[in-house]
């Protein structure tokens, strides 16, 4: 009998008021759970054995067919802006926190199950995730963390033997596909409409927004709950043209300030390694600053600043790599003005850290590119110039830069000489654009010369930031037509690849070359966010 309440079975959609979360049961029902793949790194970080991966039942918890001894799983209520709209309730629709460990370290981390079945939150969808999109998940969550991008984590992997239909298919024909459950992992899963639903509820629920900062700072920005209680430590930022914010009097604006500033990081990064989002919902942005929610993501192959891979996004491209600056901004404001409406800062403490996201993200971007292209010093011009070459010519954003360091600083290299080293990714390029790459070919050889340092030294800077392999879109679906028919071994091939993308790897060369002309067709290069 369902009895309201009850974890084991109410999981009737419906507004959840007043408050941040429901208990819920998993209730994929997997009919044959198996364990597909893992990461070792996340095991150790949650200090598991990977002796324990053999056991039977390992699966079974991580189907989310038993739960573990103590935990109290529940779905997270959160709402968002989607493609710039205000959607109301969202929340964890699919997602199920087992609990939280705390490890070795005290470092404290949560598990959750994504695809484990339906809760309060999962609106008119199914609760469950398809193989193809967790096989993505999973990859992509260690592939970003070895490319040393913060993101969330991927524990594990388990095909659930039940179909899922999805009818949102591209010949609009519903489709059985494979069910599947990644273990997400991650310190929080707070968003920043984790914080919006309470502050759109009106007054009465504003206290909750306060008690769940209150929490998000006491739990995971402990510098700033020391910070604001000591009178002695006192700093003020910002300079004497612009009006003086003190952080120190005010713990949430030196909150704001700060999640402003971690998501700066994170999308300079994003666009250092070339990585579209494709989502950037405000229910799809963590307040650590880590990448959440791998829905249609895409690397850029051939550059496009206009790329976008999710169809859902079409015509508009409000989430192609370009607008990824602009977004995290638009973002960050809303997640501010949520807190004005707590009154938990005023509007200049707002204003102030949207200008902290603006100053934060230049500078970590121009040190980036500075990084990538090995200059001694940031030089606008050449790279601007740069990417518009590459623009213009589609040239591959991964293989250019790894190429690159192979560029040596010498003046004296003849006109004719000069792009050989980039030959394999200057392809079919006219003799005007090839004038074009060497006229850039040599101010950048004269900026390395002012340098001074060795051809040698600055490789293997550059190639310590510019990886060789990156999760391109099309090794995902290669790895993704091997598992649909049983086989696994490209997953976990892949995955061992992609924990270290700047290293050789000799014999895995394949894994970096330029997708072939398949990768370029729909449900490859772009995917719809229902999946
Ligand atoms: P996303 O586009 O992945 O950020 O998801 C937006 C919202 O839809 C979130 O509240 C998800 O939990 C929910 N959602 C997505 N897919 C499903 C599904 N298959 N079943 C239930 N809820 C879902
Ligand atoms: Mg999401
Ligand atoms: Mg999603």
């Amino acid at each position: 009998r369902e009895l309201p309440g009850d974890p084991r079975t109410d999981t009737i959609p419906r507004e959840v008021l007043h408050a941040c979360y429901t208990k819920v049961l998993p209730s994929a029902e997997a009919e044959n759970p198996q364990l597909v793949a893992w990461s070792e790194s996340v095991a150790e970080l949650l200090d598991l054995d990977p002796q324990e991966f053999e056991r039977p039942d390992f699966s079974l918890l991580f189907s989310g067919a038993s739960t573990l001894v103590g935990a109290l799983p529940y779905a997270q209520c959160y709402g968002g802006h989607q493609f710039g709209m205000w959607a109301g309730q969202l929340g964890d629709g699919r997602a199920i926190t087992l609990g939280e460990i705390i490890n070795s370290k005290s470092e404290r981390w949560e598990l959750q199950l994504k695809g484990a079945g339906k809760t309060p939150y999962s609106r008119f969808a199914d609760g469950l995730a398809v193989l193809r999109s967790s096989i993505r998940e999973f990859l992509c969550s260690e592939a970003m963390h070895s490319l040393g991008i913060p993101t969330i984590r991927a524990l594990c992997l388990v095909t659930t033997g039940k179909y899922v239909t999805r009818d949102m298919f591209y010949d609009g024909n519903p489709k059985e596909e494979p069910g599947a459950i990644v273990c997400r992992v991650s310190q929080s899963f707070l968003r920043f409409g984790s914080y919006q639903i309470h502050a759109s509820r009106g007054k009465e629920d504003l206290g909750i927004v306060r008690a769940l900062a209150d929490y998000a700072i006491r739990k995971h920005f402990p510098h700033i709950e020391n910070m604001s209680r000591s009178e002695s430590l006192s700093f003020t930022t910002g300079d004497e043209d612009h009006s003086v914010v003190d952080l120190t009097s005010n713990k949430y604006a030196a909150w704001v300030v700060e999640v402003a500033e971690r998501t700066a990081t994170l999308i300079a990064n994003w666009q250092g390694v070339g990585f579209t989002h494709g989502v950037l919902n405000t229910d799809n942005m963590s307040i650590l600053g880590l990448t959440i929610d791998y829905g249609p993501f895409g690397f850029l192959d051939a550059f496009d600043p206009s790329y976008t891979p999710n169809t859902t996004d079409l015509p508009g491209r409000r989430y192609c790599f370009a607008n990824q600056p602009d977004i995290g901004l638009w973002n960050i404001a809303q997640f501010a003005s949520t807190l004005s409406a707590a009154q938990l800062i005023n509007d200049k403490e707002a204003n102030y850290a949207m200008e902290r996201y603006g100053t934060k993200f230049m500078d970590e971007y121009q040190a980036i590119m500075t990084k990538k292209l090995g200059l001694p010093k940031y030089n606008k011009q050449l790279i601007s110039k740069l990417l518009n070459n590459m623009a213009v010519d589609k040239v591959d954003y991964t293989n250019f830069f790894r190429l690159l360091s192979n560029i040596k600083a010498d003046p004296s290299i003849p006109e004719e000489e000069l792009l050989v080293p980039l030959k394999a990714v200057l392809l079919d390029i006219g003799k005007e654009r090839k004038e074009a790459w060497i006229s850039w070919a040599k101010s950048y050889i004269e900026e390395l010369a002012s340098g001074g340092i060795s051809d040698e030294e600055r490789k293997v800077l550059m190639n310590a930031v510019n990886p060789k392999y990156v999760l391109r879109n099309y090794l995902c679906q290669s790895a993704i037509d091997a598992a649909e028919l049983g086989d696994f071994g490209e997953v976990r091939r892949l995955l061992k690849i992609m924990e270290r993308p700047y290293d050789e790897q000799p014999g895995m060369e394949k894994y970096a070359r330029l997708p072939p002309a398949w990768a370029y067709r729909p449900g490859v290069c772009m995917l719809s966010c229902s999946s």
